[in-house]
């Protein structure tokens, strides 16, 4: 594997390797390219990446900490664990780097109308967010299932003045607002500019997300080798569609001595139609926009997932997650649901946070791995959002 290569990915056509490209109706096209276009000037304007920079520390709170857990690294008794807090930022997730990134896109491509997706409500949260700052109408497109289980993120939503819309098909999860959201993006393109929330989907999107979250990686990298003098042994994140991990894994990619696992959802363990995890008899597809590892029968329909976490259950991952994990770079395991509501509570006894579900599935590795490790190495987890969204769905289940 070449470095400068890898890091140069995507390659003109969107692809990482064999995975990524653009299968999208030809209606799509031309928005996706002007996109495109944009994004590249975009990086290139000083002025964009001030204004970016300045939203960031001011409006959402970056830097945000790198902070030493020292109760969970005594209880644990190897790695010397530390935690990259996303948790901190404005509206409780990291999804909001990316929301801010490309709406500030949005407005250079002349565009008045905001359309999103949403699983756990953290994206639609976040663009109801950006859109509110910047004056944009906002819709937001939320399975109806998940709109019953994440409660307090919908009323967020409407109070900062979106309009969610409940989408009943299928499952009625994020597959399905996903689906509608395309089918908005097509009728209104003209006007309307889709935030996708994860580094999913059609090219451009997984490299522009992957970009807007690079600052996790690229913060953490600077704060561990203040703090430690030197770079970690092991990253961990939790993976859904895997933006956190991606933006958080990147900048450490060609560090050849930093190991690095991304952690999918293992349901109720892995049993078909009960778990999201895409590396865990998954196969090769193509699904909204994109082709990658995904959870598909053998006639290539679909199949149901399950997570307790609503941001984790998806039934394909990130282009760019199913090329590194070929090339051996990243590793990828699972936490079941169990053991996340088991890092849920941990965490939250032990140092005092309360981490979303969806981060709870990178504590359970955390738990699994860290007592093994030399005490004199160094573990970082991305702690990708907090819990507060899912305080009454955990009490349900724990405190029952
Ligand atoms: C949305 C979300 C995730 C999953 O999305 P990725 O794109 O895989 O990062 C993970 N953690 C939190 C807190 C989320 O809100």
């Amino acid at each position: 594997m070449s470095n400068s290569a890898t890091i140069n990915l995507p390659d003109a056509s969107g692809h990482f390797g064999p995975y990524g490209g653009m299968f999208v109706p030809e209606t799509l096209m031309t928005a996706l390219q002007d996109l495109e276009r944009e994004y590249h000037s975009a990086r290139k304007d000083s002025e964009f990446r001030k204004e970016l920079g300045g939203l960031l520390a001011d409006f959402c709170g970056r830097p945000t900490a790198l902070y030493f857990a020292e109760r969970l690294t005594e209880k644990l008794g190897g790695a010397k664990i530390y935690l990259k807090r996303e948790d901190l930022l404005h509206t409780g997730a990291h999804k909001i780097n990316n929301a801010i990134g490309q709406i500030l896109l949005a407005r250079r491509m002349g565009k008045t109308r905001i359309i999103a997706e949403t699983g756990a409500g953290q994206h639609g949260v976040a663009t109801a967010t950006a859109a509110a700052r910047f004056g944009f109408e906002c819709t937001i497109y939320m399975g109806a299932v998940d709109m019953e289980r994440q409660a307090l993120n919908v009323a967020r939503m409407r109070f900062l003045g979106a309009k969610v819309v409940g989408v009943t098909a299928g499952q009625a999860t994020l597959k399905e607002a996903i689906n509608e959201a395309m089918r908005d993006w097509v009728t209104n393109v003209r006007n309307t500019h889709y935030i996708l929330g994860s580094a999913l989907g059609s090219h451009p999107y997984p490299m522009i997300v992957r970009d807007f979250h690079r600052v996790i990686g690229d913060e953490t990298r600077r704060q561990i080798l203040q703090r430690e003098e030197r770079l970690p042994d092991l990253l961990v994140a939790c993976v859904g569609g895997g933006s956190n991990a991606i933006g958080f894994f990147h900048p450490f990619i060609n560090d050849e001595s930093v190991k690095m696992t991304g952690v999918e959802a293992g349901g109720d363990g892995i049993v078909r139609g009960r778990h999201a995890a895409r590396f865990q008899g998954g196969k090769l597809g193509v699904l909204q926009g994109t082709k990658t590892w995904l959870l598909a029968d053998a006639d290539g329909q679909i199949e149901l997932t399950h997570s307790v976490s609503a941001g984790l259950d998806y039934a394909a991952i990130g282009p760019e997650h199913s090329y590194y994990r070929d090339s051996g770079r990243i590793d990828y395991d699972y936490a079941t649901d169990d053991e996340a509501l088991a890092g849920f509570r941990t965490l939250s006894e032990i140092e005092g946070i309360i981490p979303a579900l969806e981060t709870a599935h990178a504590i359970a590795h955390v738990i699994k791995v860290a007592p093994a490790m030399a005490k004199d190495s160094l573990l970082i987890a991305n702690l990708s959002g907090r819990g507060d969204k899912d305080v009454s769905q955990a009490a349900e289940i724990l405190l029952a």
